[in-house]
């Protein structure tokens, strides 16, 4: 993703073979009665730029086109850029500060907080729908998060080969609110292939401690189509056992480090939101290299869900492919789509 060249003429092709296929702007309809003979009509100006105006002939009224920053205030990419400092680490205050001296804007912190609450939520829900392919095996997890004293449990899983994450819900140690949907997630996304594994005589394993959730989880939803081994923790790895949970384990210190940073959560919705939102970052925006690999990759891409984010800005490309994709409601036609560079504001 962030190796491959950007290229100027191949995102205009690919906008107008859209343009072709769905007619009008991308599939761009009028937001009040789905009409699609729109035309340009004007500006929509805010404080820190203008937007393009559409005019629909239908019914006559004028709307801007939802680039996934629709009604916010700020442009894109302060917010994406907001998001992402503090998904690196700083917090929301030391976010506004840096805005502050860069960009001579100053956003509260809590508006900060509340444009990483929508977006995660919205991304979250895409996600929710992506079908990554399983290298295998998957690690189940869960990590202890304090938020106020409370201690809360973090559930999730790691395929080993693609890195990719499945995240649960932040809850007390219940298994119907953590081990149980997070089997339940991974089973609606990607059952055919844990069909076909097995089919092949090659079925996925999963691999977790022995916190009898996992058992419980595995049996109802997998017993017939997987695999179950318990791994052994970090410690006894210098005993030699082949199946150890380490990657996820690798994760949660990942995790417990950011977790100082940010000196606790405020309140559940925050902590569910900021990690909701650290997974996608994980999964969509941050490329890593592993051991025998040539580029540095998403997991995402090592998963099979291909989106070309560009060479910079990923989070914002990430954003403003949301609306895109609703439009078309053919997510796979558009994961070649390139965007337009973004404009920044300065
Ligand atoms: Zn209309």
């Amino acid at each position: 993703m962030a190796a491959k060249r950007y290229s100027c003429l191949n995102g205009i092709f690919i906008y107008w073979e859209c343009n072709y296929f769905f007619g009008g702007q991308m599939g761009l309809k009028c937001p009040y009665c789905k009409g699609e003979e729109v035309i340009k009509r004007g500006w929509r100006k805010t404080k820190f730029g203008k937007k393009q105006r559409y005019l629909c002939r239908g019914c006559n009224r004028r709307f801007v086109e939802d680039d996934g920053f629709k009604r916010m205030v700020y442009p894109g990419e302060v917010i994406s850029e907001g998001i992402s400092l503090h998904q690196r680490g700083l917090s929301f205050a030391k976010v506004s500060e840096h805005f502050e001296e860069y960009k001579g804007i100053k956003p509260n912190p809590s508006t900060i907080w509340k444009w990483e609450r929508k977006y995660s939520k919205r991304l979250k829900e895409w996600e929710g729908k992506q079908e990554p392919k399983i290298g295998g095996p998957i690690h189940m997890d869960e990590v202890i998060v304090k938020v106020k004293g409370e201690k809360l449990y973090r559930w999730h899983a790691k395929d080993k080969k693609t890195r990719f994450k499945f995240s649960g819900n932040l809850t007390d140690r219940s298994y119907e609110r953590g081990a149980k949907p997070l089997f339940k997630q991974i089973k609606r996304r990607t059952r055919k292939q844990f069909k076909e594994r097995k089919k092949m005589g090659n079925p996925i394993k999963f691999v977790s401690d022995k916190l009898g959730h996992y058992r419980k989880g595995f049996n109802r939803y997998f017993s017939r189509m997987a695999d179950l081994e318990f791994g052994v923790p970090i410690a006894n790895k210098k005993y030699g056992r082949e199946h150890n949970n380490n990657p996820i384990e690798r994760d949660n210190e990942e995790i417990k480090e950011r977790y100082k940073v940010m000196r606790g959560f405020k309140n559940r919705d925050s902590a569910q939101t900021t990690l909701d939102m650290h997974d996608i970052h994980q999964n969509y925006i941050h490329p890593i290299r592993l051991k025998g690999e040539k580029r540095a990759r998403t997991p995402a891409e090592r998963a099979g869900i291909k989106i070309d984010l560009g060479r910079q800005h990923w989070l914002l490309h990430l954003i403003m492919f949301f609306p895109i994709l609703k439009r078309s409601r053919n997510w796979k036609v558009f994961s070649k789509i390139r965007l337009p560079k973004p404009c920044i504001a300065s």
